[in-house]
């Protein structure tokens, strides 16, 4: 039996040397435990901010998942606070910095600083995660900006032509019907983009009555992915879709579907995922959804360990037809704040986002919550009017229950245009202010 595809990435990664030997999954905790040791060691000798956090902690000789689970957690506020004191190489040995705009507490942004070392790593899981999607010799449209070096697009790029496949940036989607003209003259056989925008393109695909085997796949990034989505890409182009989930602050890349699409397989060396109860911080097991906890064992310049993202999701117990030893996220990754409370329940935009993409003929939409109205503005074709949106909405118990209790109104409007609803590539909120 051949290996899947990440698993020989993941034995080349681990340093092992024969392809034959991919490891048990215990095997691999052992040896990300044994990594976050080296890693807890070198990072309280070099990092202010680990020095205070962990310079009295007394770390085993051998580190189990349960002693791990134990230490401290660090959060966003904390990178935002003084981001510099995570560093522990010197500034002349850093690549690449993300800023990234604020939503946390302290109104200062997170800065993430990456090594060259770091870039070369993402490149790498790129280069494999990719190679079930695009073939030597295929084009994959990026629906992102190509020019900035260490950013994703330009990773892509040169991660793809690594194995004689292409990767052409699109930039962000201005349009679907320019998008899909670049698909159309680069022969592209793969569309990477956020759910909005590849959303827009499967309209528009749909609209011109474009063939069904010409995409022969699609990689979901960047933002939550409702099933809606992924259907309905399914259904226009004919294609298989992989979700990927990742963050900048551990380097991008995160997690991946492989061809069987039954949860993302993490990208275990590189980001160890616990899942832990947001309340008491205790770990939960397999199967159960709680706070995504993140560290990284590979990093050098600027480790994060255990590291709360704030999003809400789990590990899927069992294991995937593929027999790849590496776990599974949930693909149903949300945030855990931002829904705005009615007095009947958090209405989130993961929620309105399962009730709106599945409609025929919307194509994207926005919504924010003011003075008891939720404002809903969709952009969608004739097959969408209005009332279709509106009794998609009056179906979400939350909403129908504020509706029935006079608590909440609905202003819907209906946009017939081919521009996403919200411009650039911030991830998506539901606002509570108009945009
Ligand atoms: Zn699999």
């Amino acid at each position: 039996m051949s290996h899947p595809i990440l698993d020989r990435w993941l034995v080349r990664r681990m340093g092992w040397p024969e392809i034959n030997d991919v490891p048990t999954r215990r095997q691999l905790f052992q040896w990300q435990m044994a990594r976050l040791r080296e890693t807890l060691f070198h990072a309280r000798t070099h990092s202010p901010f680990y020095a205070r956090l962990y310079g009295k902690t007394p770390i085993p000789d051998t580190l189990t998942t349960e002693e791990y689970a134990r230490l401290p957690m660090i959060t966003p506020d904390d990178l935002r606070r003084s981001p510099e004191q995570f560093l522990c190489v010197s500034q002349d040995e850093i690549a690449r910095v993300v800023t990234l705009e604020s939503s946390g507490t302290t109104g200062s942004p997170k800065r993430v600083f990456h090594t060259q070392e770091d870039l070369e790593a993402t490149k790498d899981y790129f280069d494999w995660g990719m190679r079930p999607l695009v073939e030597p010799g295929q084009t994959a449209l990026v629906l992102m900006p190509g020019g900035r070096p260490g950013g994703v697009g330009r990773l892509l790029m040169e991660a793809l032509e690594r194995t004689g496949a292409r990767a052409v940036p699109h930039g962000v989607l201005e349009d679907a019907r320019t998008g899909v003209n670049h698909l159309l003259e680069e022969g592209a056989a793969c569309i990477v983009g956020s759910p909005p925008h590849v959303n827009m393109l499967t309209r528009e695909w749909e609209r011109r009555d474009l063939p069904k085997d010409m995409i022969r796949s699609v990689l979901f990034c960047w933002d939550e992915i409702p099933d809606a989505v992924c259907f309905n890409a399914k259904n226009a182009f004919g294609c298989t879709v992989f979700r990927h989930w990742g963050m900048i602050e551990t380097g991008l890349g995160g997690a991946v579907e492989c061809e069987h699409g039954r949860g993302m397989h993490l990208r275990e060396t590189d980001v160890f995922v616990e899942i832990v109860d947001p309340e008491t911080g205790n770990l939960l097991p397999d199967g159960r959804f709680g706070e995504v906890i993140v560290s990284t064992p590979m990093r050098r310049g600027m480790p994060l360990l255990r590291y709360r993202t704030g999003d809400r999701g789990r590990i899927l117990t069992g294991e995937c037809a593929c027999g790849s030893p590496l776990r599974r996220l949930d693909p149903l990754i949300t945030r855990m704040h931002g829904g705005v409370p009615l007095e009947t329940g958090t209405l989130t935009l993961s929620t309105l986002g399962k009730a709106l993409y599945a409609l025929p003929g919307l194509w994207d939409f926005t919504a924010w919550f003011s003075k008891n109205t939720l404002h809903i503005q969709v952009c969608g074709d004739s097959a969408c009017p209005a009332d279709k949106v509106r009794t998609a909405l009056t179906n979400i118990p939350t909403v129908q229950a504020a509706l029935a209790g006079k608590t909440l109104k609905l202003a819907v409007k209906v946009r017939n245009t081919t521009t996403p609803a919200v411009p650039g590539l911030g991830k998506r909120r539901l606002l509570t202010t108009e945009p």
